[in-house]
Parts: structure tokens; sequence; C-alpha cells
């Protein structure tokens, strides 16, 4: 089965027109609906404004968050958040952890910057680690019980609930991205117009990609929701893989399908085709043993259970390593074992390193993303496997 968005037009999503001058009654030509003369017309100017100081605010502001569990049809709890983790502090991370540390791809724009624009992994406490402040205190300990009970198996219902936090968390993120967004298009402050234009066009492209990850991150939340409280499962499906072998790594993430295992497209970002599929992976202790669990609500034979089959077919030995490609590749919300890291070749870490700009404004995904690239970056013993499709 193709997807539409395989052969669907490309958006033309960068395609604002810069103006110098416009009549001051015009909405301005950036796209912020504004009116030029409240908007451009003065921007050169206008004083520069340091772009960190604002991130730090912004930051704080989404540090505070709000429970987004639906309470009622189209309405949150809203109540003070907790810091919620996305993998468990005792279970998955404890695992990894060395001195109560892990290692993690997630970095912000001061360390972008710092680092030249070259990532690198920083260091972060289990405490601090894979949480995201979405839920309060009540709905954490409630929504999430079934999967963090000791001796927790995978079920629809316990798979379905990783998958569902996993889209809250990327849910809460694809938010905070939107308001980072309006924020850089004040990059322009007190510059003169080409480099407004310039600005601004990056910006309309990075955004309208934002945009839209968010919509279909609420799409799929709101789906999820209704399928837990009615608890009718039949379209949700997983996949579990459960590793004998010592797993230094943890995640939990949710995005858009792109391509698969063996270098094809499954569907594309960024055309006219919406209704993308999504694919959640969660790679965590679950009771004795570690494992991947893949959980997606989608169509039968559509573009994420295609992606698992890919997945399938990896060899055994070489399906730890490739999840290792799949986390830099496709999640932020990753974490390694330090001593694990240190241990890799060069190679194998700049290899790694360099998934992660893929798939934004200024790296476009190749159709080749996940293919094996052979590096033996973790072992991998298959001790059994479950699914439900
Ligand atoms: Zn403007
Ligand atoms: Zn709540």
């Amino acid at each position: 089965m193709t997807h539409p968005s395989l052969s669907a037009p490309n958006v033309l999503w960068h395609r604002i027109s810069p103006q110098e001058t416009m009549k001051p009654n015009e909405r301005c030509w950036c796209g912020s609906g504004a009116k030029w003369k409240k908007c451009h017309k003065y921007r050169e100017q206008q004083q520069p404004i340091n772009i960190f100081e604002h991130a730090v605010a912004m930051r704080e502001k989404f540090a505070e968050g709000f429970c987004l569990a639906t309470v009622t049809h189209g309405s949150y709890c809203g109540a003070n958040a907790i810091s919620s983790h996305t993998i468990q502090r005792r279970g998955g991370l404890a695992a990894i952890s060395e001195q109560n540390h892990v290692l993690t791809t997630k970095f912000d724009l001061e360390d972008l910057v710092k680092n030249h624009g070259t990532p690198v992994l920083k260091r972060v406490s289990t405490k601090k680690a894979s949480t995201f402040p979405g839920f309060c205190a009540i709905h954490d300990a409630e929504l999430f019980e079934p999967i963090e009970r000791p001796g927790a198996t995978i079920s629809k219902e316990t798979a379905s609930l990783l998958a569902y936090r996993a889209i809250c968390m990327e849910y809460f993120r694809k938010s905070a991205a939107v308001e980072l967004d309006k924020l850089q298009r004040k990059m322009d402050y007190g510059t003169p117009f080409p480099i407004q234009a310039e600005i601004q066009m990056r910006c309309a492209a990075s955004a309208y990609g934002t945009q839209l990850g968010m919509r279909d991150a609420a799409n799929w939340k709101a789906f999820y929701e209704t399928m837990m409280a009615e608890k009718r499962y039949e379209d949700f499906r997983y996949y579990e893989v459960r590793f004998s072998t010592d797993v230094p790594m943890v995640m939990c993430g949710a995005w858009q399908v792109e391509t698969d295992f063996e270098g094809n497209w499954l569907q594309k970002l960024g055309t006219t085709s919406s209704d993308l599929e999504h694919i959640t992976v969660n790679l965590t202790k679950i009771g004795d043993s570690t494992s991947a669990v893949f959980g997606w609500a989608g169509t039968k034979n559509g573009p994420a259970r295609e992606f698992v089959e890919s997945f399938k077919r990896v060899p055994d030995d070489r399906k730890s390593s490739l999840i290792a490609s799949m986390a830099f590749e496709h999640s932020e919300n990753v974490f390694m074992r330090p001593s694990w890291w240190d241990n890799l070749t060069a190679d194998q870490k700049s290899a790694l390193l360099n998934r992660i700009p893929n798939g934004t404004a200024s790296r476009m995904r190749s159709a080749n993303a996940l293919l094996d690239d052979g590096a033996h970056t973790m072992p991998s013993h298959v001790e059994s496997t479950l699914e439900a499709i």
C-alpha cells in the first residue's frame, strides 16, 4: 500500500514575499497577521533583542507546565504539573545510570551556539532526565499505574499507555516549539531589510513544520484518549522485542513515520497530503528485562505497520544497534549509560551525532536514514517477541 503523501505535491511552505514597502494598514508580508505599520515598517530601527534571555524566560514559563489529562471531552485538567518521567526513574533510568547520571541528546540553543552548531551529548541526573511537566501528581500516578507497577507486562492496555505518554510529551514539546518559533521571528529587530527577509523566510519554513507537527500530535492525543476511555483497542497495534542482553540506552518518543529500515520512503512530510501515521517507541525496562515497544494507532497495513515489519526483518543481532541509530535520528528523549558512550569509537560517535539534525529545516532526511550502516554500537540478543498487529 502506498501512502498518498508519497505522490502529493510539496506545500510551498516558505512562500512569503518580503516587501520593502507596503501600505501602512496592509497585513505584513512576514505572515505575523499584524498590520505593516505595526510590524516590519520600523523593524530596522527597533532595538535588537537578546534572544537567549528571551529563550530562558520562555523556558521558565514552560517549565511550570500544566496537566494535559483530558477530564471531560475537550477540556484539560489544567492543574499544576509535576515533573513527570517518561521513562521510569527507578526502572529504566536506574538500570543505565552511573553515579545517578545519564547522557542525553537533548540540548538547547545555547549549547548549540557554544559548540558551534555541532551537537554533543549532555550529562543529566536521573532525577531530571526524561521529565516533562505535562501531568499533575494525581493524573501522573493514576493514568500510568498499570505500566509503573512491578511485574508489569505488555498488553494492548499497557502498550497504549506507553504510546500515549510518548505522544503527550511530543505534544508538549511541539507547543513549546511553536512559542520558540514566534520568538525567533523577532531576531531581525534592528537589521536591514535584506536580513529581515532572510530571517523571516527561514522562520516561516520551520514554523510551518512545527505547526503541522503540533496539529498531528493533538489529533493523536485525542484519538488515544477516546480509545482508552472506551476501552476499544482494535485500532491500536504493538510489537515488543525483549532483549536478554543489557541494553545501555532508554528512550520514549513519538514521530511521523518517514522511512523504513530498508531505504524506502513510507510517508513524506511537508506535502499537501495530511493524515500521516505516527509511531511511538519506548525502550525501557519492563518487568525484568529491557524491551523495545513499538506502538501505533493506524490502518492495518499502513505506513506504521510497514515500518514495524521492516524492523522485524532486521537480523536479531543487529536490532539493538539499529534502535540506537533510530533513537538519534528521530527522538530527543534518549538516554545513555556514560561508559557505553565513552567506549564507542570516534567514528561511531560522530555517525550517531550526525543524525541529530536530520529532518529539520536545515537538513533533509534521506531515504536511507534507517538503513543498516553496519556500526556495532550495542550488543543484541533477542529473548522473545510479542505482537498484536
Ligand atoms: Zn512583519
Ligand atoms: Zn491532572
